[in-house]
């Protein structure tokens, strides 16, 4: 089955159903289903077949129609960031040797310097009237040649970057069998119930778009803010009577205070079910908290875009028991979802016994099909089927995975490991800090020194010299002394990508530069 094929199933609701609403309007499935016939011949027209269309939009339901039609029609779509600079996003057309990039036209005009220095001949196409070489909606209604090789769930589809958090974004290729596997073992670990209305406030860019993918499939509705903004989210949501979102933690922390600023704050997001979270580890402390605000049913998945999503989930049964006291449950990332093979392997590759630390790898039909014209990265990351996470973790006597760090996140101080969330979940729990990210700093003494930085809640009256002195007595009490914070410093905010998570990497190189 092909995206298009997927998403716009006739048998999960019928055309006039509505499919992506936005703040300008609705498309029905059918919009949908004709923008993407459409798009599939422009894209014929620009491109050769098997040749790649950037993305460079905010999101709209034009880019959701562009990433099912570029693959119908044989070629691959590959979504930039848009926070890139012009440059990163030049050596990321480059680096996929685009033959055509779809804009917006303030994105076209940010760009508009540095394209013709790509080394790719590269058609600009404008989403908005007027913008690019020519626009999107001409060559939409352009006649075509027909498709003589019709593409097959093999081929590539999507060119998706890693968030680039622990270096330079890889370019994962998902195909519509991964991308297919990936929506169906999400669909049977986490469904979306019959009358449910999904917020997907994550960029487009993002791998988490297989979300869509998966309510679109169900014949369910998708809410789509054009970037993620708390103020916008809590009205769409309160317009549709959103029941479900997905959620970075950092975004589940700027809806709740947000949502605690307002005069009538029990009436925002008061249709809310449902919030699935993953991307990056969910501090318990957080949890908790929007267990008390919201009241909602807690779902959380582990994955990654090299798995074209989630593979591993914590459903809201294991989160109740979790608030109810095994709290080990709440900082676990769960249970491989059916069709996901885990397993624990040493720096030898050999299998770590129930209960061991070592790296994560998985195996299953979203593995993706590899980075984008690099074999020898995709050789180091995916052996024998098995993709190598370089997250850390461990599962317990009844299969549940918990990850204790990302390899390159664990401090080694006085030969001692450390897992930086560790550090992270217990000052996390002090009342005055909102945020805090822990890293290793080099130290003459130590290798690598220990270093908090946090970012306090406004508003609650503490001073920073009192919460330093009581983030560290929590630390003390309850964490072995090497563990405890060097440094505790103090930042008005923390370095955070597209996906919503933490870029240790430029935090290391601020502290660096700052004396203790
Ligand atoms: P890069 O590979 O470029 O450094 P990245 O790994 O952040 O960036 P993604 O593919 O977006 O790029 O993220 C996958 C990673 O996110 C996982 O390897 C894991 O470290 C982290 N992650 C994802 N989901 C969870 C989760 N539920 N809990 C903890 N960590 C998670
Ligand atoms: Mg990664």
């Amino acid at each position: 089955m092909l995206l298009h094929e997927l998403a716009l199933d006739p048998a999960a609701a019928p055309d006039s159903a509505p499919a992506l609403v936005t703040m300008d309007g609705t498309w029905s499935r059918g919009d949908l289903r004709a923008a993407v016939a459409d798009l599939a011949r422009a894209a014929s027209t620009v491109t050769r077949p098997g040749g790649r269309v950037a993305i460079v939009s905010d999101s709209r339901p034009e880019v959701v129609a562009l990433l099912l039609a570029v693959p119908a029609a044989g070629r691959v779509a590959v979504p930039i960031n848009v926070r890139l600079t012009p440059d990163e996003v030049v050596g990321q057309l480059d680096r996929t040797g685009v033959e055509a990039v779809v804009g917006t036209e303030e994105e076209l005009d940010r760009l508009a310097g540095v394209l013709p220095e790509a080394a790719t001949l590269v058609t600009r196409v404008g989403l908005d009237p007027g913008a690019g070489d020519i626009s999107l909606e001409s060559l939409a209604a352009a006649p075509a040649p027909a498709l003589t090789d019709p593409p097959g769930p093999d081929d590539p589809a999507w060119i998706i970057a890693t968030s680039g958090t622990t270096g330079t974004a890889k370019g994962a290729v998902l195909t519509a069998r991964s991308l297919g596997a990936a929506v169906a073992t999400t669909a049977a670990a986490r469904p979306l119930a019959e009358d449910e209305v999904y917020l997907y406030p994550f960029p487009l860019y993002h791998v988490s778009v297989y979300n869509v993918l998966h309510a679109l499939s169900r014949g369910r509705p998708v809410v789509l803010p054009r970037r993620f903004d708390a103020a916008t989210i809590c009205a769409l949501a309160e317009a549709h009577r959103v029941t479900a979102m997905s959620l970075a933690p950092t975004m589940l922390r700027l809806l709740l205070d947000h949502r605690a600023a307002q005069d009538d704050s029990a009436t925002v997001l008061a249709d809310l079910r449902t919030v699935a979270y993953g991307a990056a580890p969910m501090p318990p402390a957080l949890l908790a908290e929007a267990d008390e605000a919201l009241g909602v049913a807690f779902a959380q998945g582990y994955g990654m875009t090299e798995l074209s999503g989630n593979a591993v989930f914590l459903g809201p049964d294991d989160h109740r028991r979790g608030l109810a006291g095994e709290t080990h449950l709440l900082g676990a990332a769960g249970r491989p979802g059916p069709g996901v093979e885990l397993r624990i392997v040493d720096d030898r590759g050999g299998s770590v016994a129930p209960g061991g630390r070592g790296e994560v790898c998985v195996r299953a039909a979203q593995v993706c099909a590899g980075y984008w014209r690099d074999p020898t990265a995709t050789q180091a990351a995916i052996r024998d089927g098995w993709m190598h996470t370089g997250d850390v973790g461990v599962i317990d006597g009844e299969g549940v995975l918990t990850i204790v760090d990302r390899a390159k996140d664990i401090i080694v101080t006085g030969g001692e490991n450390v897992a930086s969330r560790e550090v992270e979940d217990v000052i996390g729990q002090h009342p005055a800090v909102s945020r805090v990210a822990v890293v290793g700093v080099p130290d003459d003494r130590w290798g690598e020194a220990v270093c908090a930085v946090l970012v306090l809640r406004p508003g609650t009256g503490h001073d920073a010299a009192t919460v330093r002195a009581e983030v560290l007595e929590v630390a003390r009490t309850r964490l072995a002394g090497f563990k405890v914070p060097k440094r505790v410093v103090l930042a008005d905010d923390l370095p955070v990508n597209a996906g919503g998570k933490v870029v240790k990497a430029d935090l290391r190189r601020q502290l660096a530069g700052r004396p203790a």
